[in-house]
């Protein structure tokens, strides 16, 4: 298996202008850019909360008006009133849920010293999962790309591609297929950032739910479901 997982990971690595295309901008493995261009950490909180159900195309336009507001920091957000916030970010899907569930989070960060001092707590997952709106997807593309910390998020993406391509599957057990792909990759945060960012790419553009277009994968030459032996 360790030497699937190096040909997954050089594919991967050879996909840096396709993932750019789609918005992941591959970069130094501390940057926040990789997550759609966020211009800090800050930024990829927020919009980690607002992409729930909602395009990238319309988060965008409502992070260049928070940026132009000032409301792109944390600390900014937690003194902000809900009802003003849900007004900016007009356009986003339960755009009065989601202001009230930021200004939450932007409080209970900045109660505990900001994103740095959260970094360092060693219970930070379970704190972010314990903020209303941060499931466990969340909690770990927070951690990943704006904390640093390599944790490897688990979309719908993960479990079609990576059910394919390596022949597992783990239904809805988060927990299950995080393990797995935790113990199969390297810990290095330069891996785990590429592979959820080309995971994602693939289960969007090419490994489609009924249909996966694998004449034209990248991971066509890897994949046992291409190649007939399972599924
Ligand atoms: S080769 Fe086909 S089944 Fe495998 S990951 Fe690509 S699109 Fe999905």
């Amino acid at each position: 298996m360790s030497d699937v997982v190096g040909r997954l990971i050089e594919i991967f690595r050879e996909m840096r202008r396709e993932l750019e295309e789609t918005g992941w901008l591959v970069d130094d493995p501390e940057s926040s850019k990789w997550w759609g261009g966020a211009e800090s950490p800050d930024e990829v909180v927020i919009t980690a909360i607002l992409v729930q159900q909602t395009r990238w195309e319309v988060v965008n336009e409502v992070l260049n008006r928070l940026r132009a507001l000032g409301l792109n920091k944390i600390e900014s957000l937690a003194n902000v009133r809900p009802e003003d916030l849900a007004e900016v970010v007009k356009g986003v899907n339960y755009r009065f849920t989601k202001a009230l569930r930021l200004t939450r989070l932007a409080k209970a960060i900045t109660e505990i010293g900001g994103l740095n001092a959260l970094k360092l707590r060693s219970d930070v997952r379970d704190l972010l999962l314990r903020q209303d709106g941060v499931g466990e997807e969340t909690a770990d593309s927070i951690m990943l790309f704006a904390l640093n910390i390599p944790s490897i998020p688990i979309s719908q993406y993960t479990r079609r591609v990576i059910g394919r391509a390596l022949g597992v599957d783990f239904g809805g057990n988060y927990r299950a297929w995080k393990d797995y792909l935790e113990r199969l990759l390297p810990r290095d945060l330069y891996v785990y950032k590429l592979f959820h960012a080309a995971v994602v790419t693939i289960g969007k553009k090419y490994c489609l739910k009924d249909e996966p277009r694998c004449g034209e994968c990248p991971l066509r030459g890897v994949c046992r479901h291409a190649q007939g032996l399972k599924y």
